[in-house]
């Protein structure tokens, strides 16, 4: 499959990585918006969170705590972060692989254009 994410993941694309397991992969953002921008995926290939089902809802979970836990580690928890899933056209994913961004470091604007 020509999927980005999908590469990163199998390590056929290098990438910036922060955490690694059997399920899911952390890395940062290769533009970063913000001075911490970094991105959580299932290492399964899920073209975006709307095409997710009942039987990942434990790992949507996993993912997104993972996100918070990764927020703190890189010195976001105090003042906090934002946690953003864009989702298809309206959305604007441009990468078609479920991902979480996580962004921190600076004041965030809302809402978001
Ligand atoms: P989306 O717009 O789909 O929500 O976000 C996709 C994100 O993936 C963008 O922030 C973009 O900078 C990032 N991105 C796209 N290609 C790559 C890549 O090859 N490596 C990394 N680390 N990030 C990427
Ligand atoms: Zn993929």
């Amino acid at each position: 499959m020509d999927c980005i994410f999908c590469k990163i993941a199998a390590g056929e694309i290098p990438a910036k990585k922060i955490f690694e397991d059997n399920e899911m992969l952390v890395f940062h953002d290769i533009e970063p918006k913000a001075p911490v921008h970094f991105l959580v995926i299932p290492k399964r290939h899920i073209s975006s969170m709307m095409e997710c089902t009942a039987e990942d809802s434990e790992l949507l979970g996993r993912l997104l705590f993972r996100a918070q836990e990764t927020a703190w580690e890189l010195g976001c928890g105090d003042n906090g972060a934002r946690f953003v899933i864009n989702c298809k056209s309206d959305g604007g994913q441009t990468v078609e692989h479920l991902h979480i961004h996580a962004l921190g470091g600076r004041k965030l604007e809302w809402p978001p254009g």
